[in-house]
């Protein structure tokens, strides 16, 4: 692997302590990191060397999966690290900054290629790229990369705005948007599972598909995060990434799709193929609804607008449900269902593949991606209740062992050696942008109300009469 200095914005932040100093001591120990490697913390408090080392020592011991024992191996680790004082808008910073990477690099005696993460508020990240081009420390006669994680703007115009500036000081190969949903296990492996288990079960392969509902559930609430979701929303802050993504991860796994080396291209083909919604279908395809008090396992909780730091008459959206069509001879017949949500009964995300089918027996392909892995056949009563489903006959197909690897840990690795596969391309992020725009326009002009759902629940009860018009259910809301 080749050599590598790695400068991290946001270097005392919570995501740096709770997941990328524990997802680089892993790939060091795996032995995965470049043999030279260099990382520079950047943050806004005066900090020594030593203090710093300290402080991600004290990270690793709290979030590390990999048991810090050895006190040599961290000490080795640590020797990477170096810290350096940084105000994103002081340009003198920049040139400091260049002088110490530039320093280290000769230390280790090493080719400049450089990793810039972002690990800050979206609002810093076209002033410190224009300020990385600016100081020169983007002019390297290695390879130099951007890692920034969503959100990538607040809208398609903003978006866009984001993606010109970036573009003034990386090129699009050189931007690694993060979307820890592509760097799950089970998205990765999808496209391969779901091919052995329409191998087992080979009359799947070329049964037509009735319709496909992907959940992504959450019990927690808005927690300490309410001035960024508050004018956020579920349809910004999962919809028009994650779930989007898996939408297409999907799509380019299943029969008539293939080729994961093309996976940039046929994710592309995909959005471009999802119709787009007008003012009246938004009206009857889009559910929109917040939390209201209710109980979550046995426990009360207050509703959306109750919640420390949200406004008491506020509209944001904690869920959102959708039906989606692909003007596609393959899938014109095949609704999907895509819904998210804070607050509901149970913790999960989910795709289910219901197939066509004469009598009352379902086959469905379930994909499990979390909190519990796997890929499984089942054949089910169209009943809801879990009583009437026939467990007897539900085979499973395939499974995963126990899911070891953060999705950090495949990204930063991803990055540092070059692979972009499960990153998020900016053509993805702006037809997302595109789809979603007249959603948040309606929202906008509350076309479309906002529908208050007990927490404990599955969402509002229009979320399933939009399954049930086309005479579908959602699966497992027991
Ligand atoms: P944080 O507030 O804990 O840390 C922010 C970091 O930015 C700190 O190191 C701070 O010193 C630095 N910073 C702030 N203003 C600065 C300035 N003017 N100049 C220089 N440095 C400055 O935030 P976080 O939770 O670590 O999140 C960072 C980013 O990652 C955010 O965009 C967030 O949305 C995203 N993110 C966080 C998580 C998470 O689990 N925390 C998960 C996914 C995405």
């Amino acid at each position: 692997m080749e050599p590598a200095t790695f400068v991290l914005f946001g270097a005392t932040g919570d995501l740096a302590k709770r997941k990328i100093y524990p997802a680089l001591f892993q790939l060091f120990v795996d032995q995965k990191l470049p043999s030279s490697f260099s990382l520079i913390g950047l943050g806004r408090r005066e900090l020594s060397h030593e203090t710093f080392k300290s402080n991600v020592e004290q990270s690793l011991i709290t979030f590390s999966r990999s048991e810090v024992k050895d006190a040599d191996v961290v000490k080795k680790f640590l020797r990477a690290f170096r810290y350096h004082v940084l105000d994103v808008d002081r340009k003198e910073d920049y040139t400091k900054l260049l002088r110490l990477v530039e320093e280290r690099e000769e230390e280790l005696n090493i080719t400049p290629n450089r990793m810039f993460y972002l690990s800050v508020g979206p609002e810093f990240f076209e002033t410190i790229a224009t300020n990385i081009h600016e100081s020169g420390l983007g002019s390297v006669d290695g390879w130099k990369r951007l890692v920034i994680e969503k959100p990538f703007g607040h809208d398609l115009e903003s978006a866009r705005q984001l993606n010109h500036t970036l573009n003034q000081a990386f090129d699009e190969p050189e931007i690694y948007r993060i979307d820890h949903y592509l760097g799950k296990p089970m998205v990765q492996q999808m496209g391969q599972l779901l091919h052995s288990a329409l191998w087992e079960q080979a009359d799947l392969r070329t049964r037509s598909i009735a319709n496909i509902q992907i959940s992504a559930n959450e019990t927690l609430g808005v927690e300490e995060r309410a001035g960024y979701y508050d004018h956020t929303g579920a349809i910004r802050d999962m919809f028009q990434n994650h779930m989007l993504q898996l939408l297409m991860m999907l799509m380019i796994e299943l029969p008539n799709r293939s080729s994961v080396d093309e996976v940039g291209k046929l994710k592309r083909k995909i959005m471009k193929s999802l119709m787009s919604l007008n003012k009246m279908d938004i009206t009857q395809h889009v559910v929109r609804g917040q939390y209201g008090a209710g109980e979550i396992k046995g426990e009360q909780v207050v509703g959306y607008t109750d919640e420390l730091g949200i406004a008491v008459d506020s509209q944001n959206d904690t869920f959102i449900a959708a039906k989606l069509r692909v003007d596609d001879p393959f899938w014109k017949d095949t609704p999907i269902y895509i819904r998210t949500g804070k607050r509901l009964k149970e913790k999960v995300t989910r795709i289910v593949i219901e197939y066509k089918s004469k009598g009352p027996l379902k086959d469905l392909l379930i994909v499990e991606i979390g909190p519990n892995e796997g890929i499984f056949f089942q054949r089910s009563q169209s009943d809801k209740e879990r009583s009437d489903v026939e467990m007897s006959v539900r085979s499973q197909l395939s499974f995963m062992k126990e899911s070891v690897k953060d999705a950090y840990e495949t990204l930063i690795h991803d990055a540092l050696v070059g692979d972009k596969t499960y990153f998020a391309h900016w053509d993805e992020v702006e037809l997302s942008w595109e789809w979603v725009q007249p959603i948040l326009d309606a929202y906008q002009d509350t076309l479309i109300p906002l529908h208050i759902y007990s927490a404990g629940s599955y969402g509002p009860h229009e979320a399933d009469e939009l399954l049930a018009r086309d005479g579908f259910h959602w699966w497992f809301d027991f």
